[in-house]
């Protein structure tokens, strides 16, 4: 098995979203599975990759060229993989993930959090899509999915879809247990529609 993260390319300003970001690559590592991240050694992001890579865990990196310099590639992956847009690393992250989970971030790691639940609400993928929460880090995100629940803009099945876990043993207990929900429009996809990219 093989955990898509999503992570900030910051730390953040309280040791905890390192010492989390670090604990739930160990974990993740001890428990056997592997991590496929976007590729930078900054950041959050290189707190998940180390801890994995700390306990003999496979990591492998993503990044668009035009980021390998300015997002500084960890060097020290199981592979890093160059794609040559922003669209293709996405891509090849989900396509090589078997879950995918958010740690604490900014609007970058939103973007990516959000395509993949969003996807699976159009069935287009069939993988648990989780928050990992530090400190009561996406408590606000979550208010406001309630809020859009509540206005009549996201059903009640869809919103409850996205897991909220607070270490690698819950993360993976919830996407075990995780089955997908019916797609946001009855049917499916329509199959004259092409996929996405
Ligand atoms: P951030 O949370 O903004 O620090 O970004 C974290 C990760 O998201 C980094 O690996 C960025 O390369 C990536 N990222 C930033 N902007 C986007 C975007 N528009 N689409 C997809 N990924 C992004």
């Amino acid at each position: 098995m093989r955990v898509a993260v999503f992570a900030g390319s910051a730390s953040g300003v309280s040791p905890r979203f390192r010492e989390a970001a670090t604990e739930l690559g160990r974990g993740l590592a001890r428990a056997g599975v592997g991590i496929v991240y976007g590729g930078g050694h900054v950041g959050l992001m290189g707190a998940v990759a180390d801890g994995c890579l700390a306990e003999g865990g496979e990591v492998i990196g993503v990044m668009p060229r035009s980021l390998v310099e300015r997002e500084i590639a960890h060097r020290g992956l199981t592979d890093l993989q160059v794609t040559e847009t922003m669209h293709e690393r996405k891509a090849a992250m989900a396509a090589q993930a078997d879950a995918f989970v958010a740690l604490p971030g900014g609007a970058g790691t939103l973007e990516e959090l959000f395509e993949v639940w969003t996807w699976q609400h159009l069935a287009i993928h069939a993988k648990p899509v989780a928050v990992l929460d530090v400190d009561g880090f996406w408590r606000p995100l979550l208010d406001a999915l309630d809020t859009m629940t509540a206005n009549g803009f996201l059903k009640p099945a869809l919103r409850a879809t996205l897991l909220l876990a607070h270490d690698s043993a819950s993360l993976l207990a919830e996407t075990k247990a995780w089955r997908p929900p019916a797609p946001k429009w009855e049917g499916g996809l329509d199959p004259a529609v092409p996929p996405l990219p």
